[in-house]
């Protein structure tokens, strides 16, 4: 795909470079060609009143075309000069300028240094141009220039509501501040930090942030940028861009879009040479270098599960900061971080729009703080008003829900009762992962919430009753978007799936099966794993057997459903209580709900 942008370019630069010579061509002739005709033409020429400004030597005659008699055409002309004691009178008779030199050579030494002069320079442009990735290429190729500055102005006070994140990225700000602190102690410094988190959150941001904190130059350049490059471009860049910032250490290297470089090689479409050119020369780089010079290299992508397993290894990208998209606190703290650059009206209430604002990113909120800044201006208010920001963020959710980037309001309940039905289902079972936390904040294109169950300890083996709850949980998504609105929706889509998976394999692998004979069925690799050779998987069993199993899966799943419908419909107050809670602050921990939880158990009595 990405070669058929880079071929056009480089046809672009030949045609350029075709173009630049024809283009001086012409002019030199224009200015600098001179016509030799014979002495009889130079005469007719004069009677013609075809030339003005003769100079005569001893042996030449050089004059110009007088420029009404022959546009366009060459200015110049040389001839030689013979015996003709009447040229005098003729060139008098038409008015013809006239001078004697006795010597043409200086002149003429001027102007073939002129031709020289202009002849290497046109040379010269063409020469950087091909060459020199920093040179007169980045005019026009500004995107994939790399890009240093020295005193960068951002600080960790500018980015707001990632205060996790902050707190990992101090210990690279104190080791770019004192790095002999560290190398004295033996410290192992992190040489790649990875910044995982959805587009807008701030992962740009930050970087910056760290290089401001820090005070060292910040080197940064895009791996999109890359891709585009002509062959061979990027790896040089790579080694370029690491060379000078190791003799501007201590400083920070930052590569955007990390994963456009360095996507999977077995991702993709058939493979592509540059990009691995590239991507291994940024390898090379980071393992060649040693902390102890000072130099971090900072990434960010919001795509890590495309990325290729040679990056992530140890000295490489081992450090991972997830830069997630912010809840309601931390929309409040983003909204105070813009709102300072705006002259904001006493009575606008900060926590009210960020109330208003779920599913907005950090970017969202910026563009949506400078739109209602522009509202203010065009109706010439003096300052930014409630109504302002109504009409701003109604325009920035419209657009990004035409981008399918936030829920509308039903949706939002939606997921929140289907997240509060799995979590109370672990909650109320007993062995069930303990939660961790709910949410209700988009996670990338597939979670519109999730519930996050973390197992109290590294388990090798999952018992029966184990397995069943699991799927019990998975199903109780969908059981309460059954209670609470009478039927299921998309977003059970995933849950569906693991949920079979599992019970699939309790009958084929493990024998938990009630009916079928305790024998392991060749299932093959999981579908989870291996999703598309599902059509194509032998079955190394009869068709009577296989649906004998599709007939087990579907009652094993219908008695798990049937258990976590029982539990939800006997708790639907708590199911209801719990929604409310976590559609107000969006985010809530396991031990929240189960607080809610305490509130509607039965009393012992
Ligand atoms: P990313 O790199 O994660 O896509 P950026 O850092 O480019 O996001 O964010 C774009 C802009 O959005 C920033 O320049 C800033 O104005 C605003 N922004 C994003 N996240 C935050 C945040 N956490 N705090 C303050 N401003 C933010
Ligand atoms: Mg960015
Ligand atoms: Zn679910």
């Amino acid at each position: 795909m990405f070669k058929d942008i880079r071929i056009p370019k480089r046809y672009g630069v030949m045609v350029f470079a075709l173009l630049l010579c024809g283009l001086s061509a012409f002019f030199l002739h224009g200015y600098f060609s001179t016509l030799s005709p014979s002495y009889s033409q130079f005469k007719q020429w004069v009677i013609q009143d075809m030339v003005t400004d003769l100079t005569i030597t001893e042996t030449t005659i050089k004059g110009t075309f007088n420029p009404k008699a022959e546009p366009g055409g060459p200015r110049a002309f040389k001839t030689g000069r013979v015996h003709d004691p009447e040229l005098v009178s003729l060139l008098e008779d038409h008015h013809i300028e006239f001078k004697g030199s006795t010597d043409g050579s200086a002149s003429q030494a001027v102007s073939s240094f002129v031709n020289v002069l202009i002849f290497g320079l046109v040379a010269w442009f063409l020469w950087k141009t091909c060459n020199d990735p920093n040179g007169l290429m980045s005019v026009w190729k500004s995107k994939a220039r790399m890009y240093m500055d020295r005193d960068i102005d951002v600080r960790f006070t500018d980015v707001a509501g990632v205060d996790e994140a902050k707190d990992e990225l101090l210990e690279v700000v104190t080791f770019l501040k004192t790095p002999e602190k560290y190398t004295r102690l033996g410290g192992r410094i992190p040489k790649g930090v990875l910044l995982i988190g959805p587009p807008g959150t701030g992962k740009t941001l930050l970087a910056k942030a760290v290089a401001g904190e820090a005070g060292v130059p910040f080197f940064s350049i895009s791996g999109s940028a890359f891709v585009e490059m002509f062959v061979g471009l990027g790896a040089a860049r790579v080694r370029d861009l690491f060379q000078q910032a190791r003799l501007k250490a201590p400083c920070l290297i930052f590569i955007d879009e990390l994963d456009a470089l360095g996507k999977s090689r077995d991702h993709g479409h058939g493979s592509h040479e540059e990009r691995e050119h590239t991507l291994n020369q940024l390898l090379v780089e980071m393992d060649g270098f040693d902390t102890r010079s000072g130099v971090v290299v900072l990434a960010a992508t919001n795509r890590p599960e495309i990325l290729d397993a040679a990056l992530l290894r140890p000295g490489r990208f081992d450090r991972h900061v997830a830069v997630s998209a912010p809840d309601r606190k931390g929309r409040l703290a983003i909204l105070d971080v813009h709102a300072r650059k705006v002259s904001l009206a006493p009575e606008v209430k900060l926590e009210a729009i960020a109330g208003m604002t779920p599913g907005m990113s950090g970017a969202d909120l910026a563009n949506m703080v400078n739109e209602a800044a522009l509202l203010a201006a065009r109706h010439d208010g003096t300052s930014v008003g409630p109504r302002d920001f109504d009409e701003a963020i109604e325009r920035v959710v419209a657009g990004l829900e035409k981008k399918q980037r936030v829920l509308n309001r039903s949706e939002r309940e939606r997921v929140a009762h289907h997240e509060i039905g799995h979590a109370l289902t672990a909650l109320l079972l007993p062995g069930a992962d303990p939660v961790h936390k709910i949410s209700i904040i988009p996670r990338g294109v597939a979670a519109l919430g999730y519930t996050m169950q973390v197992p109290t300890e590294d388990r090798f083996l999952a018992t029966r009753t184990q397995l069943e709850n699991k799927i019990a949980v998975l199903l109780s998504g969908l059981v309460a978007e059954e209670i609470i609105y009478g039927e299921i929706s998309t977003g059970a889509h995933d849950d569906l799936r693991k949920a079979t998976d599992i019970a699939r394999r309790m009958i084929t692998d493990y024998g938990m099966s009630e009916t079928l004979r305790t024998a392991a069925f060749d299932s093959g690799p999981s579908p989870l794993f291996l999703q598309k050779d599902r059509a194509v998987r032998p079955a190394g069993y009869s068709e009577e057997t296989a649906s004998g199993i599709d007939r087990e899966v579907v009652r094993l799943l219908d008695k798990q459903k049937a258990c976590a419908a029982e539990l939800l419909t006997r708790f639907k107050p708590a199911l209801e209580a719990g929604a409310t809670i976590l559609l107000e602050h969006e985010v809530i921990t396991g031990a929240e709900l189960a607080a809610v939880l305490e509130g509607f158990r039965p009393q012992p009595a």
